[in-house]
């Protein structure tokens, strides 16, 4: 039996990781179906801390998870299909394996950004099509952007590239857009931005170079399709929390992320704990990733020395 069993390798699961080896309670760390997480598929990360000459994705988790392991982490490649927290201690099953026992849980296990699934897509991720514009926005300074998506993340990345591009078309497949009004006014405002409602995106364009060029979109009002020039495409349709698995074995809101006891990592359930994107909506940065793996680890040693008050009434239950 584990005293913990850290589920996820993005930062927040290796930072967890790390701290809990360091406190001698040798984590057992599941690796999932993407060892190291989002950032595995990302190029250069020029925002993390320490790094004045940025990092690759792929070393920096590298380098984290090296980091777990000098301090006596286990880890083990494979996905959790199952969990039970009903019973003590907790079972965490993997696929096509054995079912693990621990004392704590801590759930890690990321978010994933929603793709378009359009032809020229998945081959650019990285090469002119990104998920994310706080960490590729710099690359596209005084290029055309596309934005895709109606809500909320795509107003606000759309107001946040204007930093960088020359224009930022918002490309949404409806008339009417999803996101609050404030957030709305805010791209609108922005001289920046201009608009491409009511198209439905079909195809990421490149030239013969394999360069991105733009996307092409189906004009709802005329059924005609249309190129939308762009450098980059930055695709905001959300994110789906990594939950699944985990049933209704604790509470999680309306979209599948778990709730926490704000300011904690301590899920409904005495013992388990979650951190990074799993639990975040608002903020799903690498550094805060690892800042709140930090948070459950410290909050894990405390509840394995009995010191934990776990008063959950505090918290909103959905
Ligand atoms: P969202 O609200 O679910 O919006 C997703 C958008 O993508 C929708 O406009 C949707 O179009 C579009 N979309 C989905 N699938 C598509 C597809 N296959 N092809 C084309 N378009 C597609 O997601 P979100 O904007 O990431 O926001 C998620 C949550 O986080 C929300 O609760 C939001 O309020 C919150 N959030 C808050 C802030 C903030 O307050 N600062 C910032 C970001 C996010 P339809 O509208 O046609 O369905």
């Amino acid at each position: 039996m584990y005293k913990s069993i850290v589920i996820g390798t993005g930062p927040a699961g290796l930072t967890a990781a790390i701290y809990l080896a360091r406190a001698n309670l040798n984590p057992l760390v599941i690796e999932g179906v993407q060892p190291g997480g989002q950032l595995t598929t990302t190029t250069e990360v020029e925002n993390f801390p320490g790094f004045p000459q940025g990092i690759q994705g792929p070393e920096l988790m590298d380098n984290m998870r090296k980091q777990a392991e000098r301090f006596g982490a286990e880890f083990r490649s494979g996905w959790v299909e199952q969990v039970d927290f009903s019973v003590r201690p907790f079972k965490v099953k993997v696929e096509g394996g054995d079912e693990l026992e621990s004392e704590t849980v801590i759930l890690s296990t990321g978010a994933s950004a929603r793709y378009l699934s359009i032809p020229g897509e998945q081959e650019n991720v990285g090469r002119g099509v990104s998920t994310c514009a706080t960490c590729d926005g710099f690359f596209f300074r005084g290029k055309k952007i596309i934005v895709v998506g109606g809500g909320d993340s795509a107003m606000e990345e759309a107001s946040f590239l204007t930093r960088f591009a020359s224009t930022v078309t918002l490309v949404h497949r409806r008339d009417e857009l999803r996101a609050s009004k404030i957030m709305q006014d805010r791209a609108r405002s922005n001289e920046k931005v201009q608009w491409a409602l009511n198209r439905t995106p079909l195809a990421v364009v490149t030239d013969e170079n394999s360069t991105v060029k733009g996307l092409k979109v189906r004009n709802n009002a005329t059924n005609q399709e249309e190129l939308v020039e762009a450098d980059g495409v930055f695709v905001a349709i959300g994110h789906t929390p990594n939950t699944k698995f985990l049933g209704d074995a604790i509470h999680t809101d309306d979209h599948g992320y778990i709730i926490v006891k704000p300011g904690t990592t301590e899920t409904n359930i005495p013992g388990v704990f979650a951190c990074g994107d799993v639990q975040d909506t608002r903020y799903r940065q690498a550094i805060t990733a690892a800042g709140s793996g930090c948070m459950a680890a410290m909050d894990c040693e405390k509840y394995l020395e009995g010191s934990m008050v776990h008063d959950w009434s505090e918290t909103l239950n959905p």
